[in-house]
């Protein structure tokens, strides 16, 4: 299909709605930014004035093959809010708060409403929403939880996913979905219905293995200097999960697990089984045997498969293992991941094993 297809003139919507629809060349042009550098024009504009016009929408756009771009403020920094799309925007109707409760502190609002009205209406209660975005004047709720914004003052009161008690949602099959606490028995039959749909065959489906999960983000998952791995790589040759490696103990296979991983692909290459490898690791917290252990040698391999599952099978991958093995609970990690932590030929994870 070519990239712009559109079957059906987009300005059908206007029959069948009461929102505004724009297709012209200025207003495509004022939607064709947000904070990124990227300029790219909708394929229209539709302003909703009520739930149903959106749902209305979203259908229009499901049956007829067309992408969907919900808009807030727009100013998102890395083009999440431009693209050939239709341009949903709730920021002009939908910025009312529905409902306030004084004594929880909570608040029920329409997605445009921008964070400044909002806590321009919450100051005389002595309350402000504490997820303070430099972008306040402009920032809608509906785009900060989009994404999952921080403030200046996170560290202490949490972005939005930590302020958000639930969503009600329009998603992009037209079907509303309210997102909030969820019974964890009613997710593991959607998620089994949802599987069966795709997946063929034997599986094996673990759901939370190690119980309720709830604490996230830095207080659960690093120390002062932990950052993630991605960020503190500025794009790493190799692919890397989301979790940092500084500020926690080896028992997190963030850590050990990328270690083993490379004392693993290293000492492959050294004993002349490929001349380039690659491990794939995935673990679920609470199962020790990883869900995952693969080898990429990127066609360089030496020797037969046989040869090196062999080879691989003699590096137990469990944390408990992998922390035995590199002695990781005697490791100076001040000491030995400064300048990186990999690359040092004294670190038990550099070692090359007398196999
Ligand atoms: C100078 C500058 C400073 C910034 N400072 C911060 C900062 O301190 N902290 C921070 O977290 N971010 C910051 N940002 C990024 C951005 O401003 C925020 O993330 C902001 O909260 C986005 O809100 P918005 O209403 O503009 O959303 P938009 O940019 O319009 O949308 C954000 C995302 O949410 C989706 N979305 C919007 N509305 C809806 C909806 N109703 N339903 C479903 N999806 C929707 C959009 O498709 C998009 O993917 C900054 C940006 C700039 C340019």
């Amino acid at each position: 299909m070519p990239k712009d297809f559109v079957p059906v003139p987009l300005s059908e919507l206007k029959t069948f709605t009461n929102g505004e629809f724009y297709d012209d060349e200025f207003s495509k042009g004022r939607y064709s930014t947000d904070a990124s550098i990227y300029q790219i024009q909708p394929l229209a504009v539709f302003i909703p004035k009520s739930k149903d016009d959106v749902i209305k929408a979203v259908n229009f756009c499901l049956n007829n093959n067309i992408s969907i771009l919900p808009r807030g403020g727009g100013t998102s920094q890395c083009g999440q809010t431009v693209n050939r799309s239709l341009v949903i925007d709730n920021s002009k109707y939908f910025n009312k708060i529905i409902d306030f409760d004084e004594k929880n502190k909570t608040c029920t609002v329409e997605p445009g409403i921008v964070l400044d009205e909002l806590n321009k209406f919450l100051k005389p209660f002595g309350l402000w929403f504490p997820v303070d975005v430099s972008t306040s004047s402009r920032a809608t709720i509906g785009g900060m939880a989009g994404n999952n914004s921080c403030g200046g003052r996170s560290l202490k009161y949490g972005m939005m996913r930590d302020n958000v008690l639930s969503i009600e949602a329009i998603l992009n099959d037209g079907k509303e979905y309210c997102f909030g606490d969820i019974d964890i028995d009613e997710l593991r039959i959607n998620l089994e219905d949802m599987i069966t749909k795709y997946v063929d065959g034997k599986y094996k489906f673990d759901l939370n293995p190690s119980g309720s999960f709830v604490k996230g983000g830095p207080a659960g998952d690093t120390g002062l200097t932990g950052r993630k791995i991605v960020v503190d790589a500025y794009g790493p040759t190799v692919p890397v999960g989301g979790g940092a490696f500084s500020g926690k103990d080896p028992s997190k296979v963030d850590r050990s697990a990328a270690y083993a991983a490379r004392h693993l692909a290293k000492n492959i290459v050294a004993h002349n089984l490929a001349d380039k490898c690659q491990i794939r690791v995935a673990y679920a917290i609470g199962k020790a045997e990883p869900y995952e252990l693969s080898v990429d040698t990127f066609g360089s391999q030496k020797e037969k498969d046989s040869v090196v599952n062999d080879f691989v099978s003699k590096f137990g991958m469990k944390p408990g293992v992998i922390i035995e093995r590199l002695d990781l609970l005697n490791v100076n990690y001040r000491e030995d991941t400064l300048f990186s932590h990999f690359g040092h030929e004294n670190r038990n994870w550099e070692k090359i094993e007398d196999i």
